[in-house]
């Protein structure tokens, strides 16, 4: 049974060819994509900064100058969000190892640590700020703090991305696809399938489906999650247990780890 469905074979090395039977490593146009965004990241947060500093100057020079000091504190947000974004992105293309706690914790959560950065230096100058009024300090101190907690939840990843999971997924879904690294979804889809006439993606909502590895499905789309009904399919059809995966799953499950150390 095959879809008549419109496919559409994303950009990137043909993902049939490049079974992953080891641990995850992006290719290397992920990776340059990735640190492309990392670097727009980081001169997008560079001038979030600034523009903080340039507030912070304003509010020791009196008489201060209220709209300028909002317009300052938007530019500021706009800023730092659009660099988590992008941030977040780049980690998907070139997902950080968990094998190294802080680092990883900084490399998946650096947009919330800069969110802190970028504002709360300047809710603290305005707090204590001799030349405001209380009331100004109430209008400034509130949106500053508005802001802080906007880039800050834009900043965190609530599901950030791992070698390990990447290895892990791959690994899962090669299993059930008999070697290949190769899965469907949709434009709207939070899912990946195996199958692409799977009843999910083939209704007539459905115009284009998107074809490729596990990893891109989550680069593109930020999909981390097997259809449920082709995971059963898969393994009713090719009489495939929990027990053989488990069985099948033992070096891979050294090598991801969290507890054996890496040598990065
Ligand atoms: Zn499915």
């Amino acid at each position: 049974m095959e879809t008549e469905k419109k496919i559409t074979r994303v950009g990137g090395n043909s993902p049939a060819e490049e079974p992953v039977r080891s641990i995850f490593v992006a290719n290397p146009e992920s990776k340059k994509r990735a640190t492309k965004h990392r670097v727009f990241a980081g001169s997008l947060w560079l001038l979030a900064i600034g523009a903080q500093l340039f507030a912070i100057t304003l509010l020791f020079r009196p008489p201060i100058d209220m709209t300028l000091i909002i317009i300052l504190i938007a530019v500021d947000l706009a800023l730092a969000i659009i660099g988590s974004i992008l941030w977040k992105s780049s980690n998907r293309y070139d997902p950080p190892t968990k094998k190294q706690k802080f680092k990883f914790f900084m490399k998946s959560q650096l947009g919330l640590v800069v969110a802190v950065i970028a504002f709360l230096p300047l809710i603290i100058v305005i707090l204590t700020n001799k030349n405001l009024s209380g009331k100004q300090k109430g209008i400034l101190g509130g949106i500053a703090g508005a802001a802080l907690v906007i880039a800050g939840l834009v900043g965190v990843d609530f599901n950030p991305p791992s070698i390990e999971e990447y290895t892990e997924q791959t690994e899962r879904v090669e299993w059930l696809n008999e070697g290949r690294n190769f899965v469907y979804w949709t434009k709207s889809g939070t899912v990946y399938h195996i199958y692409s006439d799977c009843s999910y993606i083939n209704t007539n909502k459905t115009s284009e489906i998107f074809e490729g590895t596990v990893a891109q499905a989550r680069e593109l789309k930020n999909i981390t999650e097997l259809c449920s009904r082709c995971e059963s399919r898969a393994m009713q059809e090719r009489g495939l247990t929990e027990e053989d995966y488990h069985n099948a799953q033992q070096g891979i499950k050294e090598l991801i780890d969290p507890n054996t150390q890496g040598e990065q």
